[in-house]
């Protein structure tokens, strides 16, 4: 009934990426280019050339536009494992959030003009992309918070609101941004996305006031306060429908979730490899240090959580694979809660093993450990994922 075999082209393809990791990416982990404020575009951009030379960019991308295999969501699990062995294999390969999502939701809801503008650049790995929800003092755990505004006059949008924690907006050309249209005599309203092409001066309206200082620096340059002031939209630019954000959000929020805990599990996977090799050669007290009991312990509980990690990571995949038996939403909500908390584990029981050097940046681990840290935040706090769940179970 269970089967965990994975497809001969699939674990080809696995190695195939992982070896690229491996011997390509790994080595510009201590690059200067990534900053405080994570990789930089020319980073990026370095990356991404040399995953478009191994034949290995945007892997995932759906056939109709350019893709190859087109995984489902069982296969991505393996592949975006691999990918995260190293926290720029993401990006190199163009699998990394926000653009990953981002991808998933313009492919299901953008028309043809759009999927031309917006999409294609972003699977061909020439911009970037970002998703702009969170507000401060407004949409954050609850987007029905929505502050931003959009006034309809019959032809134009205009868009007033501020936002913060936007993930790469600084040099992102496609924005997707969530704002409330106002009641207007024109047509409907309510929280609707809108896409805007952003080029090094503009639009007008359009002002990143500054990039945050956070603890996490994996995303490519990290995150952005952003100000909205009379940015206007033509009406071409509504993605999907009016009134419809909430649910496309939804849409894009349960397969972004598992992504992210498939390519966490990958560099949890590389942190707990560290802490292995240390554990190994590393002496104290007579012995090597994996001799010794506690930290034995440590590591074994490291690789039951990674396990255990990725069974419920395939079985959430699952669910999305079955498609028209529901969404996903419940399944992917109480993996990602679970695979954050556990992987967080991992990456602290991994510094813990690997002593003074464990919050260097002497290895990775340290900076996986931070990464983790993020994780439990977004795409959901773990409470909002318990919140719903609890929701879900006690509806009579
Ligand atoms: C690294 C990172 C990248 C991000 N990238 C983006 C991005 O690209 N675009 C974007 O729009 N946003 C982004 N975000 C924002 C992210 O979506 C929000 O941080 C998240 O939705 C939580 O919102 P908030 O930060 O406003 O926290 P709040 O909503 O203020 O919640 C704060 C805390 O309150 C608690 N809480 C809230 N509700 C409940 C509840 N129902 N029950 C119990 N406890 C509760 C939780 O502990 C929560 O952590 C990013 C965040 C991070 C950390």
């Amino acid at each position: 009934m269970i089967d965990f075999d994975i497809p001969a082209d699939v674990a080809a393809l696995r190695d195939q990426i992982r070896a690229f990791v491996n011997d390509k990416i790994v080595p510009y982990e201590t690059d200067a280019r990534l900053t405080r404020h994570g990789p930089d575009d020319g980073l990026r951009a370095e990356l991404v050339g040399l995953a478009r030379e191994a034949g290995l960019l945007t892997f995932q991308a759906p056939r109709r536009f350019g893709g190859g295999r087109e995984p489902s969501h069982r296969e991505q699990a393996v592949l975006f494992e691999a990918a995260g062995w190293s926290t720029l294999g993401p990006i190199a390969l163009n699998c990394a959030a926000p653009d990953e999502g981002n991808m998933f939701l313009l492919g299901r809801v953008a028309n043809d003009e759009q999927v031309e503008q917006f999409l294609i650049p972003v699977i061909d790995g020439r911009q970037r992309s970002v998703f702009a929800m969170t507000e401060p003092g407004g949409a954050g755990s609850d987007p029905n918070q929505l502050n931003t505004t959009a006034e309809f006059d019959g032809t134009h949008y205009v868009i007033n609101g501020r936002k913060w924690l936007i993930t790469g907006a600084n040099g992102a050309r496609t924005w997707i941004i969530m704002a409330r249209v106002a009641p207007n005599p024109h047509g409907p309203d309510g929280p609707t996305l809108f896409l805007c092409e952003a080029g090094p001066h503009g639009p007008e309206g359009l002002v990143i006031e500054r990039v945050m200082n956070t603890m996490d620096r994996n995303y490519v340059e990290g995150h952005g306060v952003v100000r909205f002031t009379d940015l206007r939209l033509p009406a071409s630019a509504v993605l999907g429908d009016v009134g419809q954000a909430l649910r496309y959000a939804q849409l894009r929020l349960a397969p972004a979730r598992l992504t992210h805990c498939m390519r966490w599990l990958g560099a949890a996977s590389r942190a707990q490899s560290i802490a292995i090799k240390h554990a190994r050669e590393r002496t104290a007290f007579g012995k090597t240090l994996g001799e010794h009991q506690g930290v034995g312990f440590m590591i074994a509980d490291n690789e039951i959580a990674l396990q255990q990690c990725r069974l419920a990571i395939w079985w959430a995949c699952w669910t999305l694979d079955m498609g028209d038996r529901g969404t996903g939403r419940h399944e992917s909500s109480m993996v990602k809660a679970y695979v954050s908390e556990e992987l967080f584990k991992v990456a602290d029981r991994c510094v813990q093993i690997l002593g003074g050097i464990g919050i260097s940046d002497e290895t990775p681990v340290g900076m996986i450990f931070s990464d983790m840290r993020a994780f439990r935040l977004y795409d959901g706090p773990t409470e909002v994922h318990k919140y719903a769940i609890a929701r879900q179970v006690l509806r009579p």
